[in-house]
């Protein structure tokens, strides 16, 4: 068959999109250009917040629709190619379970985020009894457990060419501990568990060998790695840290990256493999949620606002170009105007690199849904773009400073708004645009001369 994904949500969803199209490719199917060409089409879904999780469901309603679809034995619609089944993975699929097939009645099958190693399997099975499966009412559900382990966490497509050549993702750490209490993610993703490092290690060393030179390690709280179940055969400094340190020595390999991270796990251990280890990127995206001690405390957060400026001072102190980019939540239930501008004020003190901002939305079964959604939206709505034009000032100003120094910068391919001029990212995630030399390859690693700042990239020319 001819497959299509469609990826909604996070870095973790677009890593697992990759492992089931590199599954599905190892049992015969081939990648079709766009939908349009697809017999089968998945939608990986998000629900951290519902606006996201109805982008993910109205997506999978259009392709279920009969106009969207036409079945075996139907006729095709126009010149429309016969799709045969549309299925569903994600954090949705966990959210609502079988209900997912009231909403989707139409649905061939629905995946839950750590049973997308079984697709190729159901893909195999639906297409052996004859789908769609509307015909005989017989939709699939998989819903894993808490613990579960899946099956394909190393598989990556097209290993030889990775995500976009020389980059990919790498997950280290599965599910959620934390109670947060405003977020669905444990729930839907199930308990933390740490990848045994020796698995790790062999994976980024495959990736490594096919011309990826940089890797983002991924985990809902990276930190954690190797706390809740073990990591590694002993016990020998911090689990993390160490496989940082590992990971540092693999040939070919250019660049390590890790998300999100969290100020209780800015160790000193980590602050010397920042020294010791150059490939490791000094960058931290350490969301922060909000600046009010109240609202932290509230959040379930397990920091106040002096400690995590604290954290990002020490960074800083080690290195003033180290960059720090966050999350931060408006209208969280309860948050008043002081709460906010203590927001505002954090932000201003840890002078953050970037930032992404999050109206909040409630989410069933978390503690926080359980409160007043009493901010209105038109107050959430100031509140973000308050925070967003403060973001854009403090951007410019920060990267400013950085006008006449010389990045190192890992070319990408043709900047999306000048095709003639190039981009990239430097070690701290900045995107740098360029333009090019004749012999310019994507996964080069290069010297760029910073000449302009913007809020969001930087311009420079070949050092
Ligand atoms: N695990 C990461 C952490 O805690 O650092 C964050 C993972 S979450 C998928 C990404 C971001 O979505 C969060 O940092 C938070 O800002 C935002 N988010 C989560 N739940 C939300 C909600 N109910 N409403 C609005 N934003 C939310
Ligand atoms: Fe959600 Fe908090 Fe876990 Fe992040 S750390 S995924 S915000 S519960």
């Amino acid at each position: 068959m001819t497959f299509h994904i469609h990826t909604y949500g996070c870095q973790m969803n677009v890593r697992e999109s990759d492992a089931v199209a590199a599954m599905l490719e190892a049992a015969g199917h081939v990648r079709a250009a766009d939908e349009a060409e697809a017999d089968l089409v998945i939608v990986n879904s998000c629900t951290v917040r519902q606006k996201a999780e109805e982008k993910a469901l109205g997506k999978c309603g259009n392709l279920c629709a009969p106009s969207g679809r036409a079945g075996r034995g139907d006729s095709p619609v126009g010149n429309r190619h016969r799709r045969q089944m549309v299925g569903l993975m994600g954090c949705a699929v966990s959210r609502l379970g079988a209900e997912v097939f009231r909403k989707l009645p139409n649905l061939d099958f629905a995946v839950g985020p750590r049973r997308f190693g079984l697709i190729p399997k159901i893909v195999a099975e639906l297409e052996a009894q004859g789908c769609p499966q509307r015909r005989s009412g017989m939709n699939r559900l998989e819903l894993p457990d808490a613990d579960e382990i899946p099956e394909g966490l190393s598989a990556h497509s097209d290993l030889a060419s990775g995500m976009a050549g020389f980059k990919s993702y790498v997950t280290v750490l599965l599910g959620c501990d934390n109670r947060c209490s405003y977020c669905i993610v444990p729930s839907v993703r199930g308990h933390e568990y740490s990848r045994p490092a020796a698995e790790v290690i062999a994976e980024v060393r495959a990736l490594a060998a096919h011309g990826v030179k940089e890797v983002c390690l991924l985990g809902q709280s990276v930190l954690r790695y190797g706390r809740r179940n073990k990591a590694w055969d002993d016990d020998v400094g911090e689990p993390f840290p160490r496989l940082l340190a590992a990971l540092d020595g693999i040939e070919g390999l250019e660049r390590i990256r890790f998300t999100s991270a969290h100020p209780n796990g800015c160790t000193d251990e980590l602050l010397r493999t920042f020294r010791d280890c150059p490939k490791v990127c000094r960058h931290l995206h350490l969301p922060v949620q909000s600046g009010s001690d109240r609202v932290l405390k509230e959040m379930g957060r397990r920091y106040t606002r002096a400690e995590y400026l604290a954290a990002v001072a020490k960074l800083r102190a080690f290195d003033p170009e180290f960059a720090v980019t966050t999350d931060v939540i408006v209208g969280y239930p309860g948050e008043t105007e002081a709460d906010f501008e203590a927001t505002r004020s954090l932000m201003d003190e840890a002078d953050f690199d970037n930032a992404f901002i999050f109206k909040y939305s409630p989410r069933p079964g978390t503690r926080a849904a359980e409160l007043p959604d009493d901010v209105p939206a038109a107050e959430k709505e100031r509140r973000n773009q308050t925070l967003l034009a403060d973001q854009e000032r403090r951007g410019t100003e920060r990267n400013r400073r950085l006008v006449g120094t010389v990045r190192e910068v890992l070319a990408e391919g043709p900047s999306l708004r000048n095709k003639a001029r190039w981009s990239g990212r430097d070690g701290g995630n900045r995107i740098v645009v360029f333009e090019p030399s004749g012999t310019l390859r994507a996964g080069d690693l290069l010297r760029v001369k910073i000449t302009e700042a913007h809020p969001q990239i930087l311009l420079g020319e070949l050092a």
